[in-house]
């Protein structure tokens, strides 16, 4: 092989996943299926890839993400085919396309995968990333509104990441709610169009709410001065936004109004917010959502109102570094030497794993002392020794690597002590 084939690296943007991260990722991802579940969010997976249409009409093409960021490629069949960039749009078209949303209604779909986007790559942000998130279809109640807000924020806090829960209403298209708003944002900032930071102008006209978005520094100071969506919402958009914030009140969900946060796709109406966690630095959003009530329509199907969120794995794992070394440890390590040794510990650790325990034992010959030593490195509670004179008598020390206190019991009894 050449030093250059032996050179390769993962894309830009991307990166392998490999222990111990991966153990903390991976509970991440098993942990949010489980929470969902116990609301009534089943499990949904939609292709990696779509018709780059399911986005351009979904996500919007005056979006960022549609307009920069999608890796779209042409098959050998000459269809134009986009790696997915986020998960809603999918969803939606896959409830449509099966029906889902004849039966009952909510309909209430789980999801985990990766996402594409090509972005400037930086702590926090990638080109490929993951996801977990819910769809909850076919209601338009506040109370709907709610119940995914509040499962977001407990399953990051199930996950060990606090977050700070950022909430407003961005109203719905309409020329009574966010169309006449949009007129009275756009003369605004038309009037101040040379104070703007010159690549946020030419969104004045395509897409005036993104300009919430900008971090550029003049932009953001033009900003603070917009007229802003809440004190612009029709009656109806209004009324389901205060009884939004009374329903968290009375679950105790804390939320800081937010009247600026407009969410970076342009399907969303209503209801957006964002959960911010500390220690990301300035990729400081661990996930978001909202309604998209016009969603199911831009894709071509019935009306469909809808609201769920997604959460970036990626930055719940850096959230959460500090608290993830006890994930994916085996239980018992299994420490064998002498003739019969392998033999031995191969039968114990096969006897602890099909009792359900995380079992491990060294399978390349190493000496006691250097067994004893990888059964610390495991992070494994119990040693069970098997020198020759534990086998000749059917016998195991168990060693408790935390206290270093050691018993002795006869082999059919290891699993019932370390499942204690
Ligand atoms: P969005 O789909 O843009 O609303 O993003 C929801 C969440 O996904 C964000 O808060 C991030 O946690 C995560 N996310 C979005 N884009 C990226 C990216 N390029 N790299 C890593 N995580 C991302």
């Amino acid at each position: 092989m050449s030093e250059e084939e032996r050179s390769f690296r993962a894309p830009r943007g991307t990166y392998d996943l490999l222990p111990p991260a991966s153990l903390g990722w991976q509970h991440i991802m098993r942990l949010a299926m489980d929470v969902f579940a116990l609301s009534g969010y089943r499990a949904v997976e939609t292709p990696i890839f779509e018709h780059t249409e399911v986005f351009e009409r979904g996500v919007g093409e005056a979006s960022e993400v549609v307009g920069k960021q999608m890796y779209t490629f042409t098959d050998r069949g000459e269809r134009s085919l986009t790696l997915r960039p986020e998960g809603t749009a999918p969803v939606v078209r896959a409830v449509l396309e099966h029906n889902l949303h004849k039966a009952a209604l909510p309909v209430k779909l789980a999801y985990a995968g990766p996402m594409f986007r090509q972005e400037r790559p930086q702590k926090g942000r990638y080109r490929q990333f993951w996801q977990v998130g819910v769809e909850a279809l076919g209601v338009d109640a506040a109370a709907l509104d709610v119940e995914v807000i509040e499962l977001g924020k407990r399953f990051l806090s199930d996950a060990g990441v606090e977050t700070e829960l950022l909430l407003n209403s961005i109203g719905h298209v309409d020329p009574t709610c966010r169309g006449a708003y949009l007129e009275e944002l756009k003369s605004y900032l038309r009037s101040r169009t040379d104070d703007l930071a010159e690549d946020d102008r030419e969104r004045v006209d395509k897409n005036p709410l993104r300009t919430f978005d900008s971090k550029e520094r003049a932009t953001v100071a033009v900003m603070k001065d917009a007229p802003v969506i809440t004190d612009h919402l029709c009656s109806d958009c209004d009324a389901h936004f205060t009884e939004v914030r009374s329903l968290l009140d009375d679950l105790d969900v804390d939320f800081t109004l937010e009247p600026r946060l407009v969410r970076g796709l342009d399907y969303y109406t209503r209801t957006a917010f964002e959960f911010i966690a500390g220690g990301l630095g300035s990729q400081n959003a661990v996930g978001g959502g909202g309604r998209y009530d016009g969603l199911a329509e831009s894709l071509g199907g019935d009306p469909l109102p809808g609201i769920g969120f997604a959460l970036g794995v990626d930055r719940i794992a850096i959230a959460r570094e500090e608290n993830a070394e006890t994930d994916g440890k085996v239980d018992v390590y299994v420490v064998a030497v002498g003739d019969d040794g392998v033999r031995a510990g191969l039968k114990l650790a096969t006897a602890l794993r099909r009792a359900g325990l995380g079992a491990d034992l060294d399978l390349a010959g190493r000496s006691m002392k250097g067994q004893m030593k990888q059964a610390s490195a495991s992070g494994a509670r119990w040693a069970a020794i098997l020198g020759e004179r534990e086998i000749a008598g059917g016998r195991v020390t168990l060693k408790d690597l935390s206290t270093a206190e050691q018993l002795e019991v006869p082999l059919d009894r290891v699993v019932e002590v370390v499942q204690g």
